[in-house]
């Protein structure tokens, strides 16, 4: 891939970027390194300081960043926007919330008496960001503020289709008074993180992508024995029992599939119904997937802009294709349409099997699955049935089927009506092959933390 900014509307490319070459990748590895040493010594007020002074950043310039992310990867300028604010909530989070989440934890070894015995945790060291494009920014912050804060220095290495979002994050950190190399941007292709991560003095990774980024990532770190954490895909299922209030179902099940144009992680994409209300669900729903305006995504009214590269349209359309052509049925969308950029509009598929790749594959794109259940044990049994357990999504008036889903579903965050979504409170992350490990809350602060056990006799 190029690192360039291609604007999805029209295919233009509007500006392109040499990777760096070899020696400029070592010398931002000693910069962050050197910058560990100086971080680590600071105090948690301080680095508590300067990310809200990035907060204060965002918020000023959120509509040129918003802008930025919209005119790279498509999502529409509403989003953008919020998106920017949200970052700018999760800085302010970390800021006043780190001294606690940092505290030493008073412990006790038990039969061997101790005067004093705790937990302190402590910072490791410069940890490679390796992000996608789809929330340019917020992918990126949720790594970024609780890293920093806890005294780790970051090294990002962003999607090639976003390198103006990265450049503006280094800056960002800069101005807001962190120490040079605190935070760097490498502007590197994909096969550039092998030799980044076998790097001694890069100490662990983090990496929000696909699968096969995941495996990569996994196996490179583990030869080098290092810590990572991976947010990978998720197909999310989103059932809708008959005790549901099908008309909020069907709208909230709207936005879970079609926010930032269906390129989510946590998007809901297998909408598994019960029979009792299957038909009135499909109706309400398909009237609002056709209702959507998709369209330039600068525009207001806009809801769906186009997706963020040609390539991501090609695989979406294939996936509706081949479910099609073996004998799905379209309620819909799934037309190509024609004319410039990467539009895809919103697609409803049902009568889905097995055998097709929309059964098991992750659709990334504005495209439901629909599929009929027959009972809460066949309800399970369809939410559970893939490889990924990122988010899930539930919709029950029931208090013991609440209950029951909370526990049965196989997924590292469970929504009993409502949409799956992060915030900084509470962690984030899969089972499954949707990753490992926790980002957000103290539990993702911690991940890049030595958690050092302290025992004074
Ligand atoms: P990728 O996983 O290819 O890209 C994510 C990041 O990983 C980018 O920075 C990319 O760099 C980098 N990368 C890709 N391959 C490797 C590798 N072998 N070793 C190290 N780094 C790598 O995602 P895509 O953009 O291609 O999207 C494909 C699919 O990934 C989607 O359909 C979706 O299923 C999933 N995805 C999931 C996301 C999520 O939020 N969980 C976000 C984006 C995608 P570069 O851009 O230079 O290739």
């Amino acid at each position: 891939m190029p690192i360039a900014t291609i604007n999805p509307v029209n295919g233009q490319v509007l500006k392109t970027y040499d990777p760096m070459s070899d020696e400029q990748i070592d010398a931002a590895i000693e910069r962050a390194d050197l910058a560990f040493r100086q971080l680590r010594g600071t105090t948690i007020a301080q680095r508590g300081q300067w990310l809200t002074a990035a907060a204060d950043l965002l918020d000023a310039e959120r509509d040129e960043t918003a802008r930025l992310m919209t005119t790279e990867m498509g999502k529409t300028y509403a989003a953008a926007k919020a998106e920017v604010t949200k970052c700018a909530t999760a800085c302010r989070f970390y800021a006043a919330n780190a001294e606690q989440m940092l505290a030493d934890e008073p412990a006790d070894a038990g039969a061997v008496k101790a005067t004093r015995a705790f937990i302190r945790y402590q910072p490791i060291g410069a940890v490679l960001a390796v992000m996608p494009w789809n929330f340019p920014l917020w992918q990126v912050m949720r790594f970024a503020a609780p890293a920093l804060m806890a005294g780790n220095t970051g090294l990002l290495k962003h999607a090639s289709n976003v390198p103006q979002a990265a450049l503006y994050l280094e800056d960002l950190f800069r101005r807001a008074g962190f120490p040079e190399g605190a935070f760097t941007t490498l502007l590197v292709g994909s096969d550039a993180v092998d030799r980044i991560l076998r790097d001694p003095r890069v100490r662990a990774a983090t990496l929000t992508g696909s699968e096969g980024a995941g495996r990569s990532i996994a196996q490179i770190a583990g030869r080098e024995l290092k810590k990572t954490v991976l947010e990978l895909g998720g197909s999310d299922p989103f059932v809708v029992m008959p005790s549901a209030d099908l008309d909020q179902a069907a709208e909230v099940a709207t936005t879970a599939r079609c926010q930032n144009n269906g390129q989510s992680c946590i998007a809901a994409k297998r909408f598994i119904v019960h029979t009792d209300i299957f038909d009135a669900f499909a109706q309400k729903f398909t009237e609002r997937m056709c209702a959507l305006r998709v369209g330039d995504p600068m525009e207001d009214g806009t809801e769906i802009g186009p997706l963020a590269t040609e390539r991501g349209r090609d695989e979406v359309h294939a996936q509706v294709r081949d479910a099609v052509d073996k004998g799905a049925t379209v309620l819909c969308g799934g037309e190509l349409p024609s004319g410039d950029g990467w539009y895809y509009p919103p697609t409803i598929v049902t009568d889905l099997r097995p055998e097709m790749r929309m059964w098991s594959e992750e659709v990334f794109g504005p495209v439901a699955g629909l599929f009929r259940v027959s009972s809460y044990e066949e309800a399970i049994e369809v939410a559970n049935g893939t490889k990924f357990g990122l988010g899930s999504n539930a919709w029950t008036r029931d208090p013991q089927e609440q209950e029951r889903f909370a526990t049965d579903l196989d997924a590292g965050s469970v929504f009993i009506n409502g949409m799956t979504t992060s915030f900084p409170q509470l962690p984030f992350g899969g089972v499954k092959n949707s990753g490992y490990g926790r980002e957000l809350s103290a539990l993702g602060m911690r991940e890049f933390c030595n958690i050092k056990t302290v025992w004074m006799g």
